[in-house]
């Protein structure tokens, strides 16, 4: 499971850049999963992440 705490969020884009399959900004400015489909990618944005917002578990 691939998700992004939104309340940790602070919409830097890292995870977009670096997975643009699986992540996708809302109109809230943070970043949501959109895919399931690709852990490697979803886990090293979450190295990525300054905030440790991405979850995947
Ligand atoms: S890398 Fe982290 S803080 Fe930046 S947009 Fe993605 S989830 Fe949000």
């Amino acid at each position: 499971m691939i998700k992004v705490d939104q309340n940790l969020c602070i919409g830097c884009g890292t995870c977009v850049a670096l997975c643009p399959k699986g992540f996708q900004m809302n109109a809230e400015g943070k970043s949501d999963a959109i895919s399931q489909e690709d852990l490697e990618c979803a886990k090293n944005a979450a190295a990525s992440c300054p905030t440790q917002a991405i979850i995947v578990e």
